[in-house]
Order: structure tokens, then sequence, then C-alpha cells
């Protein structure tokens, strides 16, 4: 029998919403986060709910390695004699709010609207906890032989998972031959199928100032004489950008687009036309960017992009006056391909942004880089598993996406497990806002995809060696 939202309400419901209430931002977010107390008491919350679970023989446990944020971690022994271990993986942590949400809702005062509930945390990545242990008490309820699976919850994810890599070392031996890992904190473009990310971006940050003046001058008086420092930003950001294109100049940072992901591209446009970008807040007129739905696709997701996320030397208008300023700095975000190494990647962009600095400006360049990710092929047994799982739990075909974002934890776990197959998965569909207002999670989605790594449990138990 397959999980129901009635189920899913009777079992997580009730503590799905009081961790929703719980202000547990990601380390990042909350530097006085051991003082605040709010990630323990989360992980202390899920792991009292996970001991109540019935698992057959397993173990709940919150570890905390000296000075990192705590993981928790349910280990459930094996019923067969398979010496593979499968993963999943999830993060308790949170985005802080964003800002005002809109009437009726709050980011701590959960809120449910039909079957949907709202507040921070709910679908990125709260329910993941819950959508495991209860995909693998229906395995364990219907008494099928199953192999070691681990639920690993960790609490650093939202910061760039800072703290991930030593529990992983720590856990090396415990885990064992690791075979599959289910991520369960990605997104999905609609709420009718399974969506399997198939890859994500990488990023390059960089912080750029670059000082004319030790102090500002009258622009009256020294206009004309010292250069801007805005001018001389324009022209180093037209070293890395074409202004009139929006494309990348720089070699190191474009990848090879496989054709896979061509292909890919072509059938997600065929299949929701403008639909993705139709929903997106743009002023009326606005020409987008792309020649057309799947060139935009590939855009977001295989080619790199520069954002300006931030300025400062910069005052307000209003209470801007008649000066020449003594420096401007930017805060650029540029979005990586997949295989692009973000290490190279920082390095082209500091030798671009502070080699020949037009008039002798000083410039400063501050990088920090995150690998992209593409999963390694899939294995005969688990392409077919992941179609079953999708119609058995949404009654069609799984689909396949590449994600424009980034999730430095499958990059470090792909590095780590090179061999291992990867489903990453989620419910942050439409309006689920992960990171904005207004965050949502679809009870029915988080239920089916539930289902659905139930069933793909149950066919990595039935794979064949090899196949
Ligand atoms: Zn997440």
């Amino acid at each position: 029998m397959p999980l129901t939202v009635n189920d899913f309400e009777r079992d997580a419901l009730a503590t799905l919403t009081t961790y929703a209430s719980i202000e547990c931002l990601s380390p990042a977010f909350d530097n006085e986060w051991e003082a605040h107390g709010h990630l323990d008491a989360a992980v202390n919350l899920l792991a009292e709910w996970a001991r109540q679970r019935t698992l057959g023989d397993f173990h709940v446990e919150v570890l905390r390695l000296e000075g990192r944020t705590p993981l928790l971690l349910v280990n459930v022994e094996p019923t067969n004699d398979d010496d593979a271990t499968v993963v999943v993986y999830g993060h308790l942590d949170k985005q802080p709010p964003l800002g005002e949400w809109s009437p009726g809702l709050a980011p701590y005062q959960p809120v449910r609207r039909g079957d949907r509930l709202f507040a921070r945390g709910v679908a990125d990545d709260g329910y993941a906890t819950f959508s495991a242990l209860l995909a693998l008490e229906q395995l364990v309820a219907a008494g099928i032989a199953h192999s070691r699976v681990v639920v690993l919850i960790e609490a650093s994810e939202e910061s760039g998972s800072p703290d991930l890599d030593a529990y992983l070392d720590h856990l090396a031996d415990r885990l064992g031959r690791v075979e599959l890992m289910i991520c369960l904190d990605s997104g999905a473009l609609t709420y009718d199928r399974l969506w399997v990310t198939t890859s994500l971006r990488g990023l390059a940050g960089v912080e750029l100032t670059v000082e004319v003046l030790t102090r500002g001058q009258h622009s009256g008086s020294v206009s004309g004489v010292v250069p801007s420092s805005f001018r001389v930003l324009r022209q180093l950001l037209d070293r890395v950008e074409d202004a009139t294109t929006g494309r990348v100049l720089l070699e190191e940072l474009h990848g090879a687009i496989p054709s896979h992901a061509r292909l890919a591209a072509d059938a997600v446009a065929r299949e929701f036309g403008d639909e993705l970008t139709e929903s997106l807040p743009v002023v009326e007129g606005l020409s987008l960017m792309g020649e057309d739905e799947a060139d935009r696709i590939l855009n977001q997701t295989w080619r790199p992009t520069l954002s300006v996320v931030g300025m400062s030397g910069i005052p307000a208008p209003e209470v801007a006056g008649n000066v020449l300023r003594p420096f401007t700095t930017a805060s650029l975000s540029f979005r990586l391909p997949p295989n692009v190494d973000s290490q190279l990647a920082c390095a082209a962009l500091e030798r671009a942004l502070s080699t020949n600095v037009p008039n002798g400006a000083r410039v400063t360049v501050r990088t920090h880089g995150a690998d992209g990710w593409s999963t390694p092929p899939l294995a005969p047994w688990l392409a077919a598993a992941l179609d079953e799982a999708s119609r058995q739990s949404f009654g069609r075909d799984a689909g396949f996406t590449a994600e424009g974002g980034t999730i430095p934890f499958l990059a470090s776990l792909g590095r780590r497990y090179p061999e291992v197959q990867f489903v990453a998965t989620g419910v942050l569909g439409p309006d689920s806002n992960a990171h904005g207002i207004d965050e949502m999670l679809d009870l029915p989605c988080a239920v089916a995809v539930t289902n659905a790594v139930t069933s793909i449990l149950v066919a990595f138990n039935q794979r064949k060696a090899g196949s």
C-alpha cells in the first residue's frame, strides 16, 4: 500500500510543523548558532521522531564533531546479505526569511492552505527526514529484504556544506561500500512526475574593488582629472562579459555542452514551450535572452553567466552628493557550467580583472568557488527503476532536468564516490519558493516522492550486479 496524504498527516505533519517553527538558520546566516541552539533543537526534534519509527534493526544518532553543526544519522541494518549501502541525504538547516512574507504567512508560523504547508524550510529541506524514513518504513512494513540504508541529515547545506566532508571522513568506515546515493534536496519542473536532476552549475563569487582616491573629492573640481572608479569598473567588467549579449568572455569559464544535455533541453522545451519562462515576474515589454526556449535552458544550466549581486562605495540616490567617490566595490556572481573547474575559473577571473588595470587604479579581487556537478551515466537498472518509480507514484515516466543552481555537497559526494549511482530529486517545484518569501511544501508531491524512494529502494534490492 503506497503512502497517502492522510498517512503523512497522521505520522509526520505534527512534527514537521513544529520543525517549521524553529529558526534553525544555517551557520552562514547565524554566527551564534551554537549559543542560540536552534539547530540543536531541530536535530533533537527530528531524532526523537526518527526513534519512534518502525524500521527493524535500526539506530538513531545525533553526531556532534567539535566546532561543527550537528548531523542526524539513522542507520538501518540490512535484512539481506548484500554488502552495499544506500545513503539518503537531506538537510535541516534553513535559509533566512529573505523579506516580508505575504499577508497571512510568516517564516516561522507554519500555515496550511489546502494541501500545501507554508513556512521556511518545509520544502528546503525539512520534508527530507520524513520522506526518507517513511519510505523505509513502508519497505520494512512490506517485509521486503533490503541492504543497509543510512539516512544522513546535515545542518550546514545552506552555507555550502562546510561541515559535510568532516562527517563523511568520520563515517567512511561505517558507511561501507556505498552504491547508491539518493539526495532529497533538489528541484522539480512540475508536480506531475518524479524529476531527477542530471547536473548543476558551479559558482565563482568575486568581490572586486576599484580604488582611485584615498578620500572623496568635489566632483566639480576633480572630474575630468581623476578617473572615476565606476568607469574603471565598467572597463574591467567588459573584459569578462559582453555587455550587449551577456556572453561571458573568458574561455576558462566555458565547458563543452554534451549532446545528451542538448537533447534533454530540446525535450523539455518541446513539452513545456515558454511555460517555464512565462511565470517570471518580468516587466512588460522585456525581451528575454537566448534564441528560443531550448537555448535559454542551456543558458541557464550549461553556460556561464554573470550577475552583479551587490555594490558598495555608492551612496543611495537620496543622499548622493556631487562627489567623485574614492572607490567602487562590486559583488559578482558567476554561474559556471557543470564541467568547469571552479578554481581554474577563479584564477582566470583574478588575472583578467587585476592585470593592466586602466589608469593604474588600485584593484583588489577576492574570489571563492564551488564546483558544479553532473550525474554519472545511469546504470540500466536505475534508469528503468526511476521510470517505474515515477509511474507508480505519479502515474507517468520520470523527467530529467539540468538545474542552474549550485549544491556544493553533490560535487563533494561526486568526487568522493565517483562510481556511485546518484538520484537527486526533490519537491522544489513551481511556487515552492525555496530561498524566497512564502516557501511552500506541496504535500501530495512530498508523499509521491516518498513512494518513489520506496520503489527505488525495492529496485535496488532486485538489481543484478553489472546491470
Ligand atoms: Zn536545500
